[in-house]
């Protein structure tokens, strides 16, 4: 299964835990995507000791959302980069409504407007398990989960060999803090494009092949 040729520009949307990540690296397996994950570009900033990384390195291990005004900016300099004039799916971005806010504007003043929205949508009993339970490779960066994707040894990537992590943020009390943050700041973001025509909820509560087949076929519907 691959994207086809359809040229998309994708946000994904929906609570910590609900796969978009997992998703998002699906897609890039199969076709020319480009997965801009802010929560992977922030982890790099923190890993580099950069300037950004130190300040937004507190709000992401208690559950907190950076301030605005820092991933506003870190993301309108990644859309400008070369390898964002194809498709693109935001994941993790916006957040907020002035995110969204802001987002727009970048893409209107670069003629390139979003083309989907797509909503996971998961009942929230499942979140904290889903989370807790998440380990990442520190090599290739696949993604378990002790519960529900296990490892056939504990700790060890089956795909790579590599060490198994979790991310600080994936501890309990973070974890109910980003689902609090979530609530509050994110859910309303769903508001800022339900009458745009170009939202589309997907039932997140599945199989991961099952999800995978109905993205695929919302993203190639639409398209630049
Ligand atoms: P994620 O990997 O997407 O769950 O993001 C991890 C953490 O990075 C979040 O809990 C926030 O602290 C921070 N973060 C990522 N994206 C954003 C965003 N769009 N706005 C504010 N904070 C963000």
């Amino acid at each position: 299964m691959s994207v086809g040729s359809a040229t998309f520009h994708s946000v994904f949307l929906g609570p910590p835990g609900a796969g978009k990540g997992t998703q998002a690296k699906e897609l890039v397996d199969r076709g020319d995507v480009l997965h801009i994950s802010t929560g992977d570009m922030l982890r790099e900033h923190v890993q580099g000791g950069t300037d950004l990384g130190r300040q937004a390195k507190e709000f992401m291990d208690s559950g907190r959302l950076v301030p605005d005004e820092l991933i506003i900016s870190m993301v309108d300099e990644r859309l400008v980069r070369p390898d964002a004039a194809g498709s693109w799916i935001l994941d993790g971005f916006p957040r907020t409504v002035p995110q969204a806010e802001a987002l727009d504007s970048s893409l209107e003043r670069a003629g390139a407007p979003l083309t989907h929205v797509i909503y996971f949508r998961v009942p929230h009993e499942g979140l904290i398990r889903r989370l807790t339970g998440r380990r990442t490779c520190s090599d290739c960066g696949a993604i378990w989960n002790v519960f529900t994707k296990p490892t056939r040894e504990e700790g060890v990537c089956d795909a790579c060999g590599g060490a198994l992590k979790q991310r600080a943020d994936d501890r309990e009390d973070a974890v109910e803090q980003r689902l609090q943050q979530y609530n509050a700041l994110t859910e309303p973001v769903l508001g800022h494009y339900s009458d745009r025509g170009i939202l589309v909820e997907i039932d997140a509560d599945r199989s991961p092949e099952q999800i995978l087949e109905d993205l695929v076929s919302a993203l190639q519907e639409a398209s630049i």
